[in-house]
């Protein structure tokens, strides 16, 4: 094959034609450049000696008689309600307020030491640099000293630091908070719209690599407060933090559960993946727990069962981490000064190990309905799903179960096997097994007898105490779902370190700490 060389007229005629351009857009730059420098030079002189943020008297007045004016037209069209009101104010005032924000963001960094905030010694050879911040009120741009510290060998940006900026990323800390919260709730492209009828323009890419980012920082933070758990005098000082002596004593809850997470570690490498027979996909399994003091759980108006302080440990790195995570959030809880401990989930042999480990003590207690589940299965095995033979045979069944009779239970499921197919003993033997496996965790009877006694009024102290206790482990599997929601959506694929770092982040919002990833935001409920 010959490769055909372009005509040397035709590469003449192109590379002047390229430089005939090139020429006039060096030289359209100067000109702009010329023109345009000493307005830039007088604005950074200017933005350099701000003290403080305020709007000029003109600016006020500009404003008053924008949002007058738009009043005006809203007075006049009768169908527009105070939703229009609502719209246009918030459009009037946004300007004013990006103006005023730019202006005290300016001022704050004028009044930073151009300090080392490692070593507080003067940075030398200091410059200045302006950057552009996506905020509330949208782009806001800033002017800051900049330094060498030659202690640290490292460039630094001391107002940066202060005003919670980051290096790289553009975001305000308000923003990084809304980005995050945005994310975890739900995909960027869907945060994009919503965030804008909130009155923030953000693209889906600021959002979702802001939303990583956070996620980062509050792994470190998670990282940072298990550290606590190095020395026994730390997890005395943090036994001893936690929220104020109980009056009464009380049971601290632990329920355990786990679900399963599509991820994707190899991107690109699909094709690659495939040929050589591998699947580029695999399921992780996201470890969940809940703790909550069981004076915390109440009940609403209709019967529905609300725990007001409740804390959440998510990961999907593994058992071990799953172990510390929990632990740490028992002893904020209150482990140290609970009663008794009361640990809840299915049958899963790595949460029994677990708890023997780490909450020795404990009293455990398989979930009732997981328990009848089992039986339920046998039952359709045996005589159909649905059927009335399925009912009738295990109602007694499950009524024993509630009366502490798992070894009636069992004996009754032996004495069937004989009767049945090979294929259908083996399928009894692993239920026959679980019961035994679990029997001394299926203690329900106390349980339903004071819910009994309190619905007749004759319930003792201990009784009503007892009654409150739950016999499953519902609460950590309505969180299961309400994480699953966001995490494990039909075609969505997740990267280990993405979704561990949504997860971490979601569960500060959770646990009601918001505030310690973003000390400007007050205060954020704890979540049911
Ligand atoms: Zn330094």
């Amino acid at each position: 094959m010959t490769i055909l060389e372009p005509a040397p007229r035709q590469i003449r005629r192109a590379q002047a034609r390229q430089s005939q351009t090139e020429q006039t857009r060096r030289l359209t730059e100067k000109i702009m450049a010329q023109s345009t420098a000493p307005a830039a030079a007088k604005a950074k002189a200017k933005a350099l000696t701000l003290s403080q943020g305020q709007l000029t008297d003109a600016e006020l007045q500009a404003w008053q008689a924008d949002y007058a004016a738009r009043l005006q037209t809203i007075y006049q069209h009768p169908e527009q309600n105070l939703g229009h009101i609502e719209e246009s104010l918030a459009d009037a005032v946004k300007e004013p307020l990006r103006l005023l924000a730019e202006r005290a963001a300016q001022a704050k960094a004028n009044a930073t030491a151009c300090q080392c905030r490692k070593c507080q010694r003067e940075l030398t050879d200091r410059k200045q640099l302006s950057r552009i911040i996506d905020s509330r009120f949208g782009p806001l741009t800033l002017w800051r000293y900049y330094g060498w510290c030659p202690q640290c060998e490292e460039w630094q940006f001391p107002a940066d630091y202060a005003l919670g900026l980051a290096k790289k990323a553009s975001a305000s800390p308000y923003v990084q908070e809304i980005s995050a919260l945005l994310v975890t709730k739900m995909p960027a492209e869907q945060a994009v719209p919503v965030a804008q009828r909130l009155g923030l323009d953000l693209s889906r890419c600021l959002l979702q690599c802001e939303a990583h980012r956070q996620g980062r920082k509050a792994q470190e933070r998670r990282a940072q407060t298990l550290a606590q758990l190095d020395t026994w005098q730390d997890i005395q000082k943090l036994t001893r933090h936690t929220e104020g002596p109980p009056t009464q004593p009380f049971t601290l809850v632990i329920e355990i559960d786990a679900w399963n997470i599509r991820e994707r570690d190899q991107w690109g490498q699909t094709q690659e993946l495939l040929q050589q027979g591998k699947k580029p996909e695999r399921w992780h399994w996201v470890y969940m727990a809940t703790v909550f003091r069981l004076d915390h759980r109440g009940q609403t108006a209709g019967q529905r069962s609300v725990i007001s302080q409740r804390g959440y440990v998510a990961t999907r790195l593994g058992l071990e981490a799953l172990t510390a995570q929990l632990y740490r959030e028992a002893l904020q809880r209150g482990l140290g000064q609970a009663q008794q401990v009361l640990i809840i989930a299915d049958g899963a042999v790595w949460i029994w190990n677990l708890a023997k480990d780490r909450f020795p003590d404990a009293r455990q207690q398989l979930d009732l309905w997981h328990a009848e589940e089992h039986l339920w299965a046998v039952a359709h095995d045996l005589y159909g799903r649905g059927t009335a033979q399925a009912i009738a045979w295990v109602n007694p069944l499950l009524q024993q179960i509630r009366d502490d009779q798992t070894p009636t239970v069992i004996a009754t499921l032996a004495q069937l096997k004989p009767r049945l197919l090979e294929t259908q003993q083996k399928k009894l033997q692993t239920q026959i097994e679980y019961f035994e496996h679990n029997a001394h965790r299926m203690k329900y009877k106390d349980i339903f007898d004071a819910r009994q006694a309190m619905a007749t009024g004759t319930a003792t102290p201990d009784q009503i105490h007892l009654a409150h206790h739950p016999v499953g482990s519902g609460a950590i599997e309505s969180t299961c779902r309400q994480y699953q929601c966001r995490f494990k959506r039909t075609g969505q694929f997740w990267t280990t370190a993405g979704d561990e770092a949504l997860l971490c982040l979601e569960t500060f919002w959770r646990n009601g700490r918001w505030q310690v990833l973003y000390p400007h935001a007050k205060s954020s409920a704890a979540l049911n």
